[in-house]
């Protein structure tokens, strides 16, 4: 058998510490200059992971090591097994889903995250990671134009944030004590009905799952012809709900649907609430983030009268994932549906409200540094340069836009009003939905395929409808020349075009 190779002091029998200093040091720079060599020729590997599934599975020993191993060898096996399973979310030609980035200065946060482990549930576990997490969503506040106050803390995802937004909305309702007593076996207490349009995200459903509230409690709202919310069916429903003996309880409006990225008419749904005493959420994913371009302010109109509101720098603020930002006016209220503060928790602070321990407003205890990455995100591009690169991508979205709009083979499927165009091929004289569902497949796959781009699809009124998702820091008008060139020379292939 081949002698083992062990290579660190920390791993000879004797040792029974951590990596020691030297090793560290040594293994961190050749992990560095590996993230380095991998982020200057990220654009060369597949997009889209060739491997079937199990295969990496397969690849991997089925019981952990008994022995130390040398970190050369598992290094060498990144290379060797994990890197072929990974479709490369930095990729210029990542456009499925939301792009997003894994920004220089986002890594390096990551990685002193990593190394300085801290817990950030109580302000005295972590000072810093608290107060960080304070200022740091003040600026972002301040780059998105929302007014102060707004009390902000960051979760892993944006289905967490709005999860928390309804149970927040949930305990507002007077009277009910659903926090204490909860709700079933109650026959006081009313269906809660809250509202989102069709085209909300599945979070918003899952929430009611989650809530108690259940998937009936969500009414789907219809949306216009530009899949924005229809304010006047919102009222109507809320009218019936009433009138049929439901508790509406709130509405969820969203700046960029994941479909198409429409944007919900906020300042008329804040009206609607205000009239009926419902608790507004605005999911800004995805859409939140274009605010820090001052020609884009337009799309958080409205938005100052929530009561909360999720922005995700880790969609469209160049940040890694994971970092959604959940902002709200009534903090005091989230923190009604969560603190919970067990002995073994409690100190001298706990008692100052002005000292915010994080973990009273979520359901998770312990969490990350993850202000530490968006802060150093901010200062390095600088708000001019953050809101450079967003109208760049909107740039380039309007540009695939209008080639599509001017093409006689291709149609719009839906407005543009991001970087995210919604379209399908559509020759002249092919009018069957099937044959055109199953030719819009076929050309985004082929595209997939060649591994230099990376496409995902969505159904608007049925039909099969391709997106171009732009959003990573990395994706050039070269990049998105060389995908439309390549769609109509598919398109050409699929079907006989003139
Ligand atoms: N809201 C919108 C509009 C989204 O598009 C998405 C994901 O794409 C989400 C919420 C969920 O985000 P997360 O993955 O942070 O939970």
């Amino acid at each position: 058998m081949e002698e083992r190779k062990v290579l660190d002091k920390a791993q000879q029998p004797k040792a029974t510490g951590d990596m020691d200093t030297e090793a560290f040091r040594r293994y961190g720079h050749e992990v560095v200059d590996w993230i380095a060599d991998y982020l200057a020729n990220v654009g060369s590997y597949p997009v889209l992971a060739r491997t079937a599934p199990g295969d990496i599975q397969r690849t991997l020993p089925a019981q952990p090591s008994k022995q130390p191993e040398a970190m050369e060898d598992i290094l060498a096996d990144i290379d060797r097994i994990i890197m072929p399973g990974i479709t490369h979310w930095n990729s210029p030609g990542f456009l499925a889903y939301f792009g997003i980035t894994g920004s220089g200065p986002g890594i390096l946060g990551e990685m002193l995250s990593g190394a300085l482990n801290v817990n950030a549930m109580l302000w005295r576990t972590s000072p810093a990671a608290t107060e960080l997490e304070q200022v740091t969503l003040d600026w972002l506040r301040q780059m998105l134009g929302l007014p102060s106050p707004l009390f902000g803390v960051i979760n892993d995802s944006a289905s967490s944030g709005t999860m928390y937004a309804l149970a927040a909305a949930r305990e507002a309702i007077p009277g009910l004590h659903i926090r204490q007593q909860g709700m079933s076996g109650r026959p006081e207490v009313p269906r809660l009905r809250y509202y989102a349009s069709q085209e909300a995200h599945s979070s918003v459903e899952k929430a009611g799952i989650v809530l108690g509230v259940g998937q009936e409690g969500l009414r789907k709202i219809g949306v216009d012809s530009t899949f924005r919310l229809d304010v006047a069916q919102l009222e109507q429903a809320i009218e019936q709900d009433f009138a049929a003996g439901w508790q509406p309880f709130a509405v969820v409006a969203t700046v960029g649907t994941t479909s198409t990225t429409s944007v919900d008419p906020v300042p008329q749904i804040a009206d609607i609430c205000k009239r009926y005493n419902l608790w507004l959420h605005i999911d800004g994913a995805y859409g939140g983030s274009a605010a820090v371009d001052p020609t884009m302010r337009w799309v958080l109109d409205g938005c100052e009268r929530a009561d909360t509101l999720i922005v995700n720098p880790h969609k469209w603020l160049f940040t890694p994932i994971d970092c959604s930002v959940f902002y709200t006016r009534k903090p005091d209220v989230v923190k009604a549906a969560f603190s919970l503060i067990p002995e073994y928790l409690r100190n001298t602070e706990s008692a100052d409200d002005a000292i915010p321990n994080l973990m009273d407003y979520g359901t998770s205890l312990g969490r990350r540094f993850r202000s530490l990455k968006l802060w150093m995100i901010m200062r390095y591009f600088g708000q001019e340069g953050l809101a450079a690169r967003i109208h760049e991508h909107i740039r380039l979205g309007q540009l695939v836009a209008e080639w599509v709009g001017e093409s006689p083979n291709f149609e719009l499927m839906a407005p543009t009003p991001f970087s995210t165009v919604c379209f399908r091929a559509h020759p002249k004289g092919l009018d069957d939905e099937a044959l055109l569902d199953a030719l819009n497949e076929r050309i985004m796959n082929n595209i997939n395929v060649t591994g230099r781009f990376f496409l995902s699809h969505t159904r608007l009124h049925g039909k099969f409808t391709i997106r171009i998702a732009i959003g990573n820091v990395r994706t050039a008008e070269q990049d998105i020349r060389v995908l439309w060139e390549a769609i109509q020379a598919e398109l050409a292939r699929a079907h006989d075009v003139q």
